[in-house]
């Protein structure tokens, strides 16, 4: 079988020509490069899943508070405040629950880097925010739900292949923008999405993340880290519900992977995560730096 890919192209036509689905392709893949056979794969899925609703849980139950006080306990809030402008269970929980994840990673707590630590929460949470308020059937042991992750994780895979997935080399597009592609591309699997459909509704959430400053303040992942991973999940929503509207990206994911590359490769070095630009140099970024120093 042939296992080389670089753009969603040559992933179709491999899984095609090897008469599998999408995510069985890649979990073949998977099983050949690493000589694991599906179970333990699986396996290892499941237990990763759960470490992103365990660390989801605890951003929720305790406010998380990080010793800079950059984050202050923001998906507590979210999840239990009373002043909720938007009726819609889906969309509070996506947000709640990707800042909620991201927050206990700033505050040292065990994460799945999903692409990176900086953007650990946008995908985890939105599609457990899915499975909360829409489809309890779906879990870690869940195949349907393992195969959403799976399939975010091979839109991940090709933006590292042809681009990058570091704030350092490509600004926040490449983390938090990577990984509104991915949430995006798992939700559209999730509600019954063709692989062509789930790459369709990430290449309509790369293309609003374009461009995207990596400019953290003192040099911490919290901001604006931690509150875009809420920000990112409702990108990936509203492209998902553009794609399931009918709505198409007209430029495609592959192409869209090459526009972030000369764009990140055009970033000056100040927004690429040195810290020494953007939001990192106001006044009082500056001050957060001075505090800590
Ligand atoms: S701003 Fe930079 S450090 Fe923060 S999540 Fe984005 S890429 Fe990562």
């Amino acid at each position: 079988m042939n296992w080389k890919f670089s753009t969603v192209v040559e992933l179709l036509d491999r899984a095609r020509e090897a008469g599998l689905s999408l995510p069985a392709y890649l979990l073949a893949r998977e099983s050949f490069y690493s000589g694991k056979g599906e179970d333990e794969l699986r396996a290892e899925l499941a237990r990763r899943i759960r470490v992103t609703k365990t660390a989801l849980d605890r951003g929720i139950r305790e406010p998380q508070r990080s010793f800079s006080s950059m984050t202050d306990g923001g998906a507590a809030k979210l999840a239990h405040g009373e002043a909720w402008p938007v009726e819609d269970e889906l969309f509070r929980r996506a947000l709640a629950y990707s800042l909620s994840i991201n927050e206990v990673n700033a505050c040292g707590g065990k994460v799945i880097a999903f692409p990176t630590a900086g953007s650990c929460g946008v995908a985890p949470g939105l599609l457990w925010a899915y499975r909360d308020a829409r489809d309890p059937s779906l879990g870690p042991d869940s195949p349907r739900f393992q195969d959403a992750f799976v399939v975010a994780s091979a839109v991940g895979m090709l933006i590292a292949l042809r681009a990058t997935l570091a704030g350092s080399a490509g600004g926040c597009q490449a983390e938090c923008g990577a990984a509104a592609a991915m949430a995006a591309a798992g939700l559209a699997f999730l509600l019954g999405e063709e692989p062509e459909g789930c790459f369709d509704a990430a290449a309509l959430s790369l293309k609003n993340c374009l461009g995207l400053a990596c400019d953290p303040v003192a040099g911490l992942v919290e901001v604006p880290c931690a509150k875009r991973n809420a920000f990112m999940a409702a990108n990936a929503l509203t492209a998902v519900c553009l794609r399931r509207a009918g709505i198409s990206s007209v430029i495609p994911f592959d192409e869209v992977v090459g526009a972030m590359k000369a764009i990140g490769d055009a970033m000056p070095a100040a927004i690429r995560e040195s810290a020494e630009g953007g939001l990192a140099a106001t006044p009082t970024g500056m001050s957060f730096r001075a505090k800590i120093q």
